[in-house]
């Protein structure tokens, strides 16, 4: 179906963190000759979580031009150098993933097959001594380094950076209305969106239309009826209970992900206060006893009434259906393990943005942009299966369930590549880079024992160097940094 008509009216249905940030990109790096348009209703709250990002959220915010400090500020943002993982290899494992590599990887093989040479050898270091951010982060260190220093990302309040991107969007010439889209007006000829009618009676009119409303899918789903695949069988988690929580410490460069017995908890430090949340799986646990769980391992007084949420983990059949992209929650949701929701959105922004169909919606650029969203989000799928797969629990009905469940082939297939071998490649569409795929593979327990032979092609001596040089700037590095608070203090005060 192709319309070719020009795009010149895009409506954003939809406020939270998706709608903002959409309307922020657009309006400033390609809003010239555009008329952007966001309705929000103050009747339907947005989401309320979604605290914890990755580091491609700097190069957003790069392009936006937006003060980092001024940003941090804003949203009571504090650093993330990754995600520590308590007990879910086994009770009492831990295990960090970092952001930022480990080691020195080389054009064959990654630093792995060297570290396990070493160990053959008789060397002391564990693999967690190689990784820069990984110590920085477990000593609670942080300052921004020269050439590309640490990597990292934000923890930040989900409700303040909305606000904080509102402010942007409108000052660059986004419109916004409030009001309660009551119907969506379709033209029975093409199945395109014609407009949106408010409660109210206003009627927005639109060439493009993006649903931001969240897991509604009011366009995409109620007008459109895409359809969702459903990855339930693969990620059983379909429930979280939210609560935030005064800080009791200072904030820590990471993000805590505590496994539980059907399911998992977080634990988001920000500056003012800390974010907490229970994911779990409702065949196994009620609501009831989801709160009670989540509330007797939380620290600080809590600050409000705990939220709930239900969620269906997968995808909609179309990202981009129509004259209608799904950004968000509308478009899917996989599951906050590894926090790569709002990244989803971002490149969701940017590839509508590449793709963007000035002179008319056509069937090649829908199917072009609904391909990437999907070989995406399937990457990170596997990613996230990984984690509740490869397990050595079995104190649960959920855990039995996890290790033992049939996964997608594309991650049994890396599974075994890694258990045989200790290979590990980063595909094209492969959000997560070898770093992170071996970090979570040894974390959760897989341990190949053999090495490649380019490991070999190092005498004692230079191995001796390689490593120790590595190790040992590590942490001369980590010793001279300031301790997260300190820094955190300082430089959100530069502002
Ligand atoms: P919402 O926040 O739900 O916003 C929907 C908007 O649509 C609201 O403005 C609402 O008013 C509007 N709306 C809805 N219906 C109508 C209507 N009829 N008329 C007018 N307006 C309407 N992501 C991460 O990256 N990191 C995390 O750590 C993380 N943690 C999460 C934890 C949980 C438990 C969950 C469920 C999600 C988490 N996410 C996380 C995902 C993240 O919260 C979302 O991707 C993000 O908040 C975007 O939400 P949204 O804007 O799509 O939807």
């Amino acid at each position: 179906m192709n319309n070719l008509s020009e795009v010149k009216n895009v409506v954003i249905a939809g406020g939270g963190t998706a709608g903002w940030m959409a309307a922020t990109a657009l309006a400033k790096l390609i809003g010239n000759n555009l008329n952007i348009t966001l309705v929000e209703s103050d009747e339907i709250s947005t989401v309320g979580v979604g605290e914890a990002t990755i580091p491609p959220l700097l190069t957003f915010h790069k392009m936006l031009k937006i003060n980092e400090a001024e940003f941090m500020s804003s949203v009571n943002a504090t650093f993330k150098l990754g995600i520590n993982f308590e007990n879910w290899k086994d009770n009492d494992s831990e295990y960090f993933h970092s952001f930022g590599t480990t080691g020195r990887d080389c054009w064959a093989t990654t630093f792995l097959q060297f570290y396990n040479r070493s160990k053959k050898e008789g060397y002391q270091a564990k693999y967690e001594e190689y990784c820069l951010e990984l110590q920085a982060g477990l000593n609670e260190k942080f300052a921004h380094l020269p050439n590309s220093g640490l990597k990292y990302a934000y923890h930040m309040d989900a409700t303040l950076y909305a606000k904080f991107l509102r402010k942007l969007s409108e000052k660059n010439g986004v419109k916004r209305i409030e009001g309660k889209i009551e119907q969506v007006n379709i033209d029975e000829k093409s199945g395109f969106i014609k407009s949106l009618t408010l409660l109210s009676g206003v009627t927005i009119e639109g060439d493009l239309f993006i649903d931001c409303t969240g897991f509604r899918g009011v366009l995409i789903e109620q007008a459109l009826h895409t359809g969702y695949d459903d990855w339930s069988h693969w990620l059983p988690c379909d429930r979280a209970v939210a609560v935030q929580t005064e800080s009791t410490e200072e904030p820590k460069p990471y993000t805590r992900s505590i496994a539980h017995e059907s399911g998992w908890q977080w634990k988001i430090p920000l500056q003012n206060r800390t974010g907490n949340g229970l994911v779990y799986c409702s065949k196994y646990l009620n609501d009831e006893n989801a709160e009670k769980l989540l509330l007797e391992n939380v620290e600080g007084k809590t600050l409000k009434k705990p939220l709930f949420i239900k969620f269906t983990p997968g995808q909609r059949r179309k990202h981009w259906n129509k004259n209608c992209v799904a950004l968000g929650l509308s478009s899917g949701f996989i599951e906050p393990l590894e926090s790569t929701s709002i990244h989803l959105i971002q490149r969701g922004i940017i590839r509508l943005m590449q793709m963007f169909p000035k002179m008319g919606i056509t069937d090649s650029v829908i199917n072009e942009y609904n391909y990437q969203s999907e070989e995406e989000i399937r990457y990170i799928r596997d990613f996230i299966i990984l984690h509740y797969h490869v397990t050595n629990r079995n104190d649960s009905t959920f855990w039995r369930y996890c290790s033992k469940m049939d996964v997608p082939s594309s991650l049994s297939h890396r599974i075994e590549l890694f258990k045989e071998h200790g290979y590990v490649f980063k595909a094209p569409w492969d959000l997560f880079a070898e770093n992170s795929w071996v970090q979570v593979m040894l974390g959760q327990g897989l341990s190949p024992q053999n090495h490649h032979p380019i490991a070999d092609m190092m005498s004692t001596n230079e191995q001796d160097m390689f490593l120790n040089g590595i190790k040992n700037s590590i942490e001369q590095t980590v010793k001279s940094l300031p301790t997260h608070k300190q820094y955190l203090d300082q430089y959100c005060n530069s502002k």
